[in-house]
Order: C-alpha cells, then structure tokens, then sequence
C-alpha cells in the first residue's frame, strides 16, 4: 500500500463539459421563482424534492443558455408556521444557496415593493463572495419598470427587470450569469489525464453509503490513495482491485454540521445528481427493509437517463426474516418491476454490517464499467446482426420494404449502434427494443444503456 497521500482534483473522467455549474433561485414566497424555474428548465425533467412532514419542495433541474449548460435549483417553497419558523427557513435557503451555488438569483417582486424579509434576505446574501444577481420579477409592463426601481435600495449592483409570465428581461439576466459562470472547460484540461474510471456510490441517507466505503476503505489493502475532495461534496478513492484502479467516490461522507435533519435528503439527492453526471458507474446503494422506494428510483432514471452504467446494491439484507431462497428471487423480481424497461441490470444483496457480499459489489461495477466501454468490431457486428435482422425483418410499411444494410458502434461513451437503412423513419420503437435485446444478448451489456439509431443510408 502507498501511504503517500496527495490531493488531486479529478475533472471528468470522459467529457470535460460534463462538469456544471450550479445558479441557485433564492428569495420569499410568491416572488414567482418557481414560475421562472419551471420556464428556464421547460421540458427537462426536474427533480422534485417533496420533503415529509415540511410542506416544501425544491427543485433541481438543467438549462443551458448561450450554449453553456448549468443546474438550476429553486430552493424553494415555504413552511407553513409561524414567522419565526419561516424566517429560520429562508436562512437556510439561503445558506444553501451561498455555499452550493456558483452564482445566486435573488428574486423579488415589484407588486408589493421591498418587504422585510426582502431586507433580510438581502443582508444574508451581501456577505456571500458569490455574485448576486437580483432580479426584481413581475415587471410585465413600463409602468412596473419605474416602479421597480425601489429595489436598487436593496444594495445590489447586478439588477434586472423580468418577467417571468412572458419572458421579457430574462435574455439579459441570464446573459450576464452565464458569463460569471467558472469556465468549466478550462479549469478541466490539465487534469483531463487523471482518467481514471469513477463509481460513484449514491443513494438516499441512511442507506448505508459510508458503512459500505468504510467497510471497504478499513480492511482492504489495496487502496492506494486518498483523496479530498474532488467536487466539493464528495471525496474519493483511489482503489486496485480485481487487477483494476478506479476511483470510488463517495457522495456520503462531507456532512456540514448545521445541515438539519430535513436538509439532508436534499443534499443527498444533490450530490448524486452532481456525482452521477461526473462518474462512469453508479453503485445505488438502497435499505432493503425499507424498499425501492420513488427516491430510490429518481437517482436510478438519473442515471439511465445520463447513460451512465447502474449496479443495484439492496443494503441491510441481514433485516429481511425468515429469509429463503424464493425471497431473494421475489425481492429481485420486484426491483426490476420498478426498473422497466431497462431491466438488464445486476442486483446484488449485501448487509455491510455482515461483510457479505460487498466485494461482489465492487466485481459488479468493474464488470459494468467494462460493458460501458465495450467496443464491437464493425465487421463482428455486421456478420452477427444482418443475420439477426434477415430473420426478423423490420414490418413493411404501406407496402414498402424497409431494408437495414448495415451496422457500426458509434465512439460514445456508452454503447450506441448506427442502424443504417434505406427509410429510416418507418422502423419503429418496437423494432429498435427488438434490435437493442439482440445486442444485450449477444454481447453483454449488463447494467449499461443501450442506445439504438436508426440512420438513412
Ligand atoms: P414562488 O413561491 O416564489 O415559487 O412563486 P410562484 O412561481 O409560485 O409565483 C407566485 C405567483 O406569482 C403565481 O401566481 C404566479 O403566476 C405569479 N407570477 C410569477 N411570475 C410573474 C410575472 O412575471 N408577472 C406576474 N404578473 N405574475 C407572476
Ligand atoms: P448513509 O447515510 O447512506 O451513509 O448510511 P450509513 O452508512 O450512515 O448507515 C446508516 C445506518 O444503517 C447506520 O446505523 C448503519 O450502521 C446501518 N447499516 C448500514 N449497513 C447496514 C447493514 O447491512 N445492515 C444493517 N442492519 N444496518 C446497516
């Protein structure tokens, strides 16, 4: 083992522009973030975080704008309560906000002019380093343009007029963040050749993330290094392991003491998302006393969605009684229930607390990783499926023939294959599921997405 600790800062592993920035909404109720957020991220998919017993939801979602794509987090609804309640809620909103974000929409709204808690919010965000852009929202016409200018009392030197019902203002506003924004790309280069393979172990608290990478860390003797910190939320290992380094990254193992309770499924659900952008293979590690759950299954489709290879751990096996073999059988049929239709993915149940199968685990991702990276030859792949095809035609259309005449695996990061064909338009999803289980059958993309295109010859 090498003892010589040496503090590296990994940028993506692949794609250098896979790493984000983050804008964050912050401001009192009804100023209309949500309004904004939902027209930013439009028909992205946002991660809603409901959290129990707090009748509040943030959301986390992508833009891009100018061609720079970034993450957008509203933080946030309100807390039903007393004012007291409320006001130890916007400060930690904003908190979030100045220590997550890399810049800070302060939304406020021109109807009801500059409040007191405005005031606050205002005073909390003057002593972030981070550059504050208020935008003074619900200016739909000139009148409100003069109204709004009241809000420069607030002492913010970046000020913009939106609005975020027809869009008007919203150009500038995101033009200047944009460019505050760290230039990813740059910072990337130099680190580009650090490439090695990154799992990333994510889940919801309490899963079991850090018993799991500490029960790894503590006994294995093939960890060569140590490292802080590669994002700021989560920290890496280097490992050898199978006759393979990679780094294993843990999303679990920062937890900033004034985090609260009910912050915490957020961060997490946070740092997976931040880790799953910049990581090859997910390790989603879940408590299978407590089930797949809708959490659960947000952090799996975050994944498949950024084609990303997955390895289901069910944790906490040992609380399951009166176990027998139809249990495990069940349990995995129920999993891959929640998972359809991408389904081809490995499951392993573990207990850490037994040290049962969490090297299985590891040899699990690694051969994910290697199904990820798998490249068929064109000539392979012609002979094997042109074959697959002549017996299983694509359905004729109106009449017409449709002919595939040849196939290439294209140089993506994860497996994608070129259909090309002579109307590329009449093959339907049924036939490109057809042609994606043949791949999964005659090569083993266990755990990995497939990716079909049909392309005109
Ligand atoms: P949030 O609590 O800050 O997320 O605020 P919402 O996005 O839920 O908006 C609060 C209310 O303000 C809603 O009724 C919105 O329709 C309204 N609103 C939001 N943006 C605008 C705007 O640009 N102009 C006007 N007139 N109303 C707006
Ligand atoms: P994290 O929030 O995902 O990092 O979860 P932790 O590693 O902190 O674990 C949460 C709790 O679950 C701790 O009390 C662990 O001791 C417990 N735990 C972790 N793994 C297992 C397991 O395999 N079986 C049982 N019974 N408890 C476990």
């Amino acid at each position: 083992m090498y003892l010589a600790v040496k503090l590296v800062v990994i940028f993506a592993p692949n794609k250098i522009s896979e790493f984000m920035s983050i804008v964050a909404i912050v401001g009192r109720p009804n100023v209309g973030k949500s309004t904004f957020f939902n027209r930013l991220i439009q028909r992205r998919e946002a991660i809603v975080d409901a959290v129990s017993g707090v009748t509040r939801d943030r959301h986390y979602g992508k833009s891009d704008w100018n061609g720079k794509e970034f993450s957008l987090i509203d933080t946030g609804g309100y807390v039903k309560g007393s004012e007291d309640v409320f006001e130890a809620e916007i400060d930690r909103q904003v908190e979030l906000a100045i220590d997550e974000a890399d810049a800070i929409i302060f939304m406020v709204e021109v109807e009801s002019g500059v409040t007191g808690m405005d005031e606050d919010v205002a005073k909390l965000l003057r002593k972030s380093s981070k550059p504050v852009f208020l935008a003074v929202n619900k200016v739909d016409n000139g009148q409100r343009e003069k109204d709004a200018v009241e809000f420069y009392s607030l002492g913010f030197e970046r000020y913009y007029t939106i609005s975020s019902i027809n869009g008007s203002g919203s150009g500038d506003l995101l033009d200047d963040i944009v460019a505050s924004l760290p230039d990813m790309d740059d910072e990337g280069t130099e680190d580009a050749a650090e490439k090695l393979p990154r799992f990333a172990v994510v889940g919801r608290p309490n899963a079991g993330k850090s018993s799991f990478i500490n029960a790894l860390i503590g006994e294995d003797r093939y960890i060569v290094t140590d490292i802080a910190g590669t994002t700021r939320d989560s920290i890496d290992t280097t490992y050898n392991r199978f006759g393979f380094e990679f780094n294993l990254v843990d999303t679990a193992g920062i937890r900033k003491k004034r985090k609260v309770k009910e912050d915490l499924e957020f961060y997490s659900v946070m740092r997976s998302v931040r880790a799953i952008e910049h990581c090859d293979v997910i390790i989603l590690v879940f408590d299978a006393s407590r089930g797949f759950d809708g959490q659960v299954q947000n952090i799996f489709w975050l994944a498949h969605r950024n084609n990303k290879g997955v390895v289901i751990l069910a944790n906490k096996w040992d609380l399951i009684e009166g176990k027998d073999n139809q249990t495990t059988n069940e349990f995995e049929k129920y999993i891959r229930k929640q998972c359809e239709p991408f389904t081809d993915v490995p499951i392993v149940f573990m207990s850490v607390l037994n040290k049962q199968r969490i090297y299985k685990a590891i040899e699990t991702a690694v051969e994910v990783y290697k199904n990820r990276t798998k490249r068929i030859k064109t000539s392979e792949l012609n002979e094997t499926m042109l074959d697959i095809i002549a017996a299983t035609q694509p359905p004729q259309h109106k009449g017409k023939y449709i002919k595939i005449k040849y196939v290439t695996q294209l140089p993506t990061e994860w497996p994608a294959f070129a259909f090309f064909a002579n109307l590329p338009q009449y093959i339907k999803e049924p036939y490109k599921r057809f042609l994606e289980n043949k791949l999964r059958q005659k090569y083993d993309f266990k755990g990995v997405p497939v990716t079909v295109f049909i392309r005109k010859k």
